[in-house]
């Protein structure tokens, strides 16, 4: 089985795993995470499988930078703007990524503290 078969995000995209999604941009997707870090905890995803940010290659950073866009409408629409939010992508092991399909978390809503 493919790689995009067995991988939950491309199966969100295909509507095959429910999620509770909240914008969809086309060649971006953005739902709610399932087990929320903070009040806002959203997900945005490319719709096309990439691993992680590592693995952009050709026109993919079009997408991306679409995606980042995106998420500060997402950030808005949610109500985080104000105050203040925080757009973060694991990479790898060291990073904790789980989902191996490139995904950015969008978090707010409460003082979030220094990450770096
Ligand atoms: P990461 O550690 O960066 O790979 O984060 C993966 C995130 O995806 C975690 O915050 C999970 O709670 C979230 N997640 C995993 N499965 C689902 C799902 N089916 N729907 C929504 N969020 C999910
Ligand atoms: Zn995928």
């Amino acid at each position: 089985m493919s790689v995009e078969a067995e991988c939950i995000f491309c199966k969100i995209v295909e509507g095959v795993v429910p999620a509770d999604i909240v914008f969809d941009g086309g060649d971006t997707l953005f739902f709610k995470d399932i087990h929320p870090k903070a009040p806002v905890h959203i997900i945005g995803i490319p719709k096309k499988h990439l691993t992680s940010l590592d693995a952009m290659i050709g026109d993919d950073h079009l997408t991306i930078g679409k995606l980042m866009h995106d998420a500060t409408h997402v950030a808005r629409d949610a109500g985080i703007f104000e105050a203040g939010y925080r757009v973060v992508t694991n990479i790898g092991a060291h990073a904790g990524q789980e989902v191996s399909h490139l995904h950015f978390h969008i978090v707010g809503g409460e003082p979030l503290g220094p990450i770096c």
